[in-house]
């Protein structure tokens, strides 16, 4: 990310409470945050704000920024997600450098804590059941019931704690908790436990521990072991805090982490549970974790969209306190206003009708200039072969024209782009009576488009010429749920029944001008007229390239939506 990037804030509260800190000499201004991923699923564009947020904040203020294994829990994770993980979080620009951390490796580390706190008489082995548990801990109106194993001596309780560790002890049959209050209004500081009894293997360590700490005791640990400053989490930890802080106090010298929760990004039509998106994989209701409609970041890089563009649209979003849904065709904007300034231009026909153009010469070729970008003047041009038997698009030739259509009717005359004023002269149908090819005649004075006479046309259409262009696959892809909120649904009825059944049309036959022969994987274009699409780097083998359309040009989505309104 760039200096400019990082500090052209929308708004953003995390930074005005640092500059507060640094004006008031709360803080040296030596900021170090983290990114704290539990490897047990893909990122999704919810995690990317977080790595925007973490990473940027970190950059802003001349930082450190620590890529961390949130990796306690045992029986979720995998190497694949660790892998996945760095992979993305690299694309996105977020460099950790030598800041690489696995929780899993603070084992030692937790166990140490835990006994310390034993030792001040500040944590206990109990042994009610969950159940049990669950009746003591008292609800949001009443104060729970302290445990009958709660006042069990020093001694005794570092003799237990060691025994869960050597494995004396089954599964669940015993627990290590804080010593707090069993009667505070919040529920998290009623004696927490801490520490749980899992005789299962880790990704990382091995069959080493059977013993496993809880996210809300070794995260704090794992802050204040990598001497984080601010620990930016999401606002539902909030209620957390209290803990966090209670923790770290009995245990770490100041200064100690800072925990500032903000509200997650919620985007329309789409899910960002890890859940979810874990069924959907597993229910094949999408080819995979990288399927261009899953919201995650891997499906955005095969779908063409460029990490910049994910970027601007956190920063864009802000930083707030408050919990909101924002609109996919905000996201979208940011990819368009991207791809807009990058992406090279080409034609590509995606429902071919043949056109015949009757006064060209049966075997001339022309090459006709076209410019690559019209945003970016460095692009150059290109050469595009034209010759007597061309394609456009179907929907561009209309038999019986309502009075607005500027595009190829007969006897109208369009420009066919950087190339020639047409004019329809006639149609050859089949036994059916479909059209099945449109014949032009051509103004040679109109090459390049313009006529020396200066007339005008109202209309300009892209076209391939038939015998130079390829035919290749195009996906098509649109939002993967139909409702906006799918996160709303009631937890008893099925959001799968919202899946939007068009959210992928493949189109077979695509024709292609040759300069897309040797696109390479991940190449992303505007097909003229169409919208911007990119090279599939998955399905795409040598000869045959596939291309995934990464937005359409317009907001076609928020029209329809507003008819049917
Ligand atoms: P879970 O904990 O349910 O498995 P998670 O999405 O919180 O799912 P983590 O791996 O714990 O997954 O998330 C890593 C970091 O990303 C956390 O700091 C979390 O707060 C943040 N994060 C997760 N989802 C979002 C979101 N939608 N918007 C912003 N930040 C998010
Ligand atoms: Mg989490």
């Amino acid at each position: 990310m760039s200096e400019n990037e990082a500090s052209s804030s929308a708004s953003n509260f995390i930074h005005e409470i640092i500059d507060e800190e640094i004006r008031t000499g709360k803080s040296d201004g030596k900021i170090v945050t983290r990114f704290p991923p539990e490897p047990n699923g893909y990122l999704h564009i919810g995690h990317a704000k977080s790595i925007c947020l973490n990473y940027g904040t970190a950059q802003k203020y001349g930082g450190t920024f620590h890529l961390r294994f949130d990796d306690t829990n045992p029986t979720k994770e995998d190497t694949e997600y660790v892998e996945s993980i760095m992979e993305d979080v690299r694309w996105l620009g977020a460099d950790w450098k030598d800041k690489l951390f696995f929780a899993s490796d603070y084992f030692e580390k937790f166990y140490e804590y835990a006994v310390q706190l034993i030792r001040l008489g500040k944590a206990y082995v109990c042994e009610l059941s969950d159940s049990e548990m669950r009746e003591y801990r008292g609800t949001l109106t009443t104060p729970g019931k302290e445990s009958p194993y709660r006042n069990r001596s020093v001694e005794e309780n570092l003799d237990l704690f060691a025994r869960m560790r050597a494995g004396e002890f089954a599964d669940g049959s015993k627990v290590l908790r804080a010593k707090i209050d069993m009667a505070s209004p919040n529920i998290h500081m009623r004696d927490p436990v801490i520490y749980r009894i899992r005789h299962t293997s880790h990704h990382r360590s091995g069959d080493k521990w059977c013993i496993y700490p809880m996210y809300d005791f070794a995260h704090p640990l794992e802050d204040a072991i990598e001497h984080i400053t601010h620990s930016i989490c999401t606002l539902e930890f909030e209620i957390h805090r209290p803990f966090y802080d209670w923790l770290l106090e009995n245990l770490t010298p100041a200064p100690r982490p800072r925990q500032i929760e903000f509200a997650r990004l919620n985007l329309t039509n789409t899910v960002m549970s890890k859940r979810k998106l874990l069924e959907l994989v597993k229910e094949r209701h999408v080819s995979g974790w990288d399927d261009p409609r899953m919201p995650t970041i891997s499906a955005f890089r095969r779908r063409g969209v460029p990490p910049e563009a994910i970027r601007a649209f956190c920063e864009g979003v802000g930083v707030t306190k408050y919990n909101s849904l924002t609109d996919l065709s905000l996201l979208e904007y940011y990819i368009r206003e991207n791809l807009n300034r990058t992406a090279k231009r080409v034609m590509v026909v995606m429902n071919p009708l043949k056109v015949i153009l009757d006064n060209y010469p049966d075997d001339l070729v022309e090459e006709m200039d076209a410019v690559n970008n019209p945003e970016n003047p460095d692009d150059g041009t290109r050469k595009v072969p034209f010759s007597k038997v061309l394609y456009i698009e179907r929907d561009d030739f209309r038999e019986d024209a309502p009075k607005k259509f500027y595009r190829l009717a007969p006897g109208a005359e369009v420009r066919l782009r950087y190339a020639y004023f047409v004019k329809c002269v006639s149609v050859d149908r089949d036994a059916d009576g479909e059209i099945t090819a449109v014949h032009c005649t051509y103004d040679p004075e109109t090459k390049g488009g313009n006529a020396p006479d200066g007339r005008k046309v109202k209309g300009t259409i892209h076209w391939v010429s038939a015998k130079h262009a390829f035919s290749t696959e195009v996906r098509l892809y649109d939002r993967l749920f139909t409702i906006d909120n799918v996160g709303d649904i009631p937890d008893g009825e099925d959001y799968r029944a919202y899946l939007n059944p068009d959210s992928l049309k493949v189109v077979r036959n695509a024709m292609m001008e040759p300069a897309l022969a040797n696109a390479e994987k991940g190449a992303r274009f505007q097909f003229e007229r169409i919208g911007y699409f990119c090279v599939d780097s998955r399905d795409t083998f040598e000869g045959k390239a596939v291309f995934n359309r990464t937005v359409q040009l317009k907001d076609s989505w928020a029209k329809i939506e507003a008819k049917k309104n």
